[in-house]
């Protein structure tokens, strides 16, 4: 039993990596990603150095190139969505330096077309006709909450009344089983409703700052899916949730020019994404302490982290040259949690 239970958690953690394409403006001479294999290797290169230290090769689950379709990644994201129907809980994260493409692959580049949807839209449009194929054996209850944490404060996204007030986590709460229970908790019962929520999530995530795309850069922001099933023979219930993650920008900020506000936020930042690369690697290795308190992201995802709950991390790959330190940080994170 054992046995099957660590090659389970082994099995759990998957990454993969996503290199976007130049962006109209950049300078596309030269880009850092030298060779893509189909097994998963992604090459890089740096163009200043000569020799054997030029290049450097990491492995992952899988690595998409900047022809890679939103439908595509999502058909390898699919059997994780999917597997919440079964009573698993499950999170995705996009992880990467800010302009590396995070939010095209969770969200998409607009709400507006389809074809460009990113990972959150396919997955609830997913589960909901999911849930009407098993029509006659379950029936599935959905309900969203969407949160931000922005400098170690845990806020509701999803409040009508924009005051976007500060939320406590509590772990393992009796409270039917949220960890952040006073987060609304919105039932969804199409696509639709769920494009509505998003558009009230991002006016949220407005309120107070200067620049939303400055203020997105530096907060996570959380949507959680909920789902609850009830077996219409048995009469037995199942439980699962979706977590997906769009993370802060991982671009490490030079100490000598952050200062005030710019330093808190950097400072915050750094700390839970270490803790969320701690938690993953001490999983990934088994090892018998999981360092979940270290952060406010670790706390509000600890259930579903770990366990016999499923991790897929997509990393993003920014392939101009002057992102290269950047590239390799992001590489070398990725490779510690793979
Ligand atoms: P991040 O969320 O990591 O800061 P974005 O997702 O906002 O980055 O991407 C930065 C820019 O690059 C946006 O204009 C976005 O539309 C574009 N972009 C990102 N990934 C891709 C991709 N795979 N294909 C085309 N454009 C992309
Ligand atoms: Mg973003």
């Amino acid at each position: 039993f054992l046995y099957n239970q660590v090659q389970d958690l082994k099995g759990s953690i998957r990454v993969y990596c996503r290199v976007r394409p130049f962006l109209p403006g950049e300078c596309n001479e030269q880009s850092t990603v030298d060779y893509i294999g189909d097994n998963g290797s992604i090459m890089i290169m740096n163009p200043v150095k000569q020799g054997k230290d030029a290049r450097k090769v990491f492995t992952f689950n899988k690595v998409y190139g900047t022809t890679v379709t939103q439908q595509h990644i999502y058909a390898d994201t699919q059997s994780f969505v999917r597997s919440v129907m079964d009573g698993f809980n499950v999170c995705i994260f996009a992880y990467g330096q800010t302009g590396s493409g995070k939010t095209y692959t969770m969200s998409g580049p607009d709400l507006t077309t389809e074809e460009t949807w990113g990972v959150n839209y396919r997955a609830l449009r997913d589960l909901f006709q999911f849930s009407k194929a098993r029509m006659d054996l379950v029936e599935y209850e959905v309900g969203v909450q969407m949160v931000e944490i922005y400098n170690e404060q845990v806020r509701d996204l999803l409040v009508s009344d924009g005051s976007n007030r500060r939320l406590e986590i509590r772990n393992n709460s009796q409270l039917n089983g949220l960890n952040v229970p006073d987060a609304s908790l919105v039932p969804v019962k199409c696509t639709q409703n769920v494009l509505d929520l998003m558009r009230i999530g991002q006016r949220n995530r407005a309120v107070g700052a200067t620049a939303l795309n400055v203020r997105s850069s530096r907060s996570h922001s959380i949507l959680t899916v909920h789902v609850r099933g009830k077996e219409l023979v048995s009469g037995s219930m199942l439980k699962g949730c979706l977590h997906l993650v769009d993370l802060a920008g991982s671009e490490r900020v030079d100490k000598s020019e952050a200062v005030g506000e710019r330093l808190k936020e950097a400072q915050h930042i750094n700390k839970s994404l270490s803790a969320l690369g701690d938690v993953i690697a001490a999983l990934a290795q088994k090892s018998s302490h999981v360092p979940y308190r270290n952060s406010k992201l670790t706390q509000v995802l600890q259930d579903s982290l770990g366990g016999h709950a499923k991790t897929l991390m997509f990393v993003h790959i920014n392939p101009e040259v002057n992102a290269l330190g950047e590239t390799i940080s992001t590489l070398k994170f990725a490779e510690r949690v793979a």
